[in-house]
């Protein structure tokens, strides 16, 4: 068995491999050839910790495995350590042996921003200019950075419940050579994409701060409650999803759908789009919204990637077990 320390990701994982890892597996779960076993997150009544488990099969990869961990609100002050900590472990499809152990915070980031970067790739309108973003907290860097690759942008715009910490996201535009004003939500009327990675649990965006022709990625919801958009905004658009099931129990659309204001049949998995079984956008006027909610897959995948590049630049770790 391998293992890659937390440690060795960074140098070894880039975003353009994460993004050819999970724009494959979104293809291969639309296809049939893979799916995510359902999602497991207890309160541990310890710490206050969220200790879970995603897990899947690729049969078109050969990936199998699982990412288990969580969320200790308690590690950064008491710890020095991350609040979010998460390992993905990899088993042999064939025999059922373990087969690498990989550190998964990291991963976990890269592989989320490369979800809403998939989403602008293939939902984008190719003319869109001005990216807006809703949040700046930790994974919000990793969105940005991600979205900037996919649209010739010329301008970001940002919101955020608590506005110091937008300058960190002014830093990102500014490294792209891009300009960035902090706005407030009525501006985001301005934006061709917007990204939203909060971890609120109500309405943030209004269903009449959207022009026609966007494309929403919504990243932060993914537990039951969580909640960014005007459930109204699902009615306005064409909405895809990385997988329905999760998307109408954590994702985005579990409002509008518990609502009624749209059905479960209205969802399409943006790997059919990936896939070219769906048109995905079909007008330039079309609002397009992506419910990214999040699946175990998208960790095996990154992971998987990342033990090829640990094999071949010789730092994966050998154990027997
Ligand atoms: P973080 O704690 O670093 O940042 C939280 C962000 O939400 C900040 O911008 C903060 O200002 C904002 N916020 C907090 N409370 C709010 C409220 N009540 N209303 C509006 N905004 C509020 O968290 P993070 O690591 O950046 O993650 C953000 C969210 O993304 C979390 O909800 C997390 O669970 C989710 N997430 C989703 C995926 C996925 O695959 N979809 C992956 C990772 C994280």
């Amino acid at each position: 068995m391998l293992i890659v320390p937390e440690r060795e990701i960074a140098p070894l994982m880039t975003r353009a491999a994460a993004f050819d890892a999970v724009e494959k597996v979104f293809a291969a779960m639309a296809a049939g050839d893979a799916y995510n076993f359902p999602v497991v997150r207890e309160a541990l009544g310890h710490e206050e910790a969220l200790y879970g488990f995603k897990s899947g099969f690729d049969r078109a990869g050969l990936t199998l495995g699982l990412k288990a961990g969580g969320y200790w609100p308690h590690n950064l002050q008491a710890r020095g350590l991350i609040n979010h900590q998460s390992t993905v472990f990899l088993f042999d499809p064939d025999t059922g042996r373990p087969t690498a152990m990989v550190g998964g915070n990291l991963l976990t980031a890269l592989r989320t921003a490369a979800a809403s970067s998939v989403s602008i790739r293939h939902l984008a309108r190719e003319d869109a200019k001005v990216l807006g973003m809703i949040g700046a907290g930790h994974q919000a860097g990793f969105q940005l950075r991600a979205a900037l690759e996919q649209r010739d942008f010329n301008k970001v715009i940002g919101w955020n419940l608590h506005p110091e910490m937008l300058p960190r996201l002014a830093e990102i535009a500014s490294e792209a050579g891009l300009p960035f004003e902090a706005v407030g939500l009525d501006r985001m009327r301005e934006a061709d994409v917007i990204i939203s990675i909060t971890s609120s649990f109500a309405a943030i965006l209004g269903a009449d701060q959207v022009s026609p022709g966007t494309h929403i990625a919504c990243m932060g919801t993914d537990t039951r409650g969580k909640q960014e958009l005007d459930p109204r905004l699902l009615a306005r658009a064409a909405v895809f999803t990385d997988d329905v099931a999760q998307s109408v129990t954590i994702g985005e659309a579990q409002h509008a759908v518990g609502q009624g204001l749209i059905a479960e049949a209205d969802l399409t998995e943006l790997g059919a789009v990936i896939n070219a079984t769906h048109p995905g956008r079909t007008s330039g006027d079309q609002i397009t919204l992506f419910d990214g909610t999040g699946v175990g897959l998208q960790d095996l995948a990154v992971a998987a990637a990342v033990v090829e590049l640990a094999v071949a630049k010789g730092v994966a770790i050998e154990v027997d077990i």
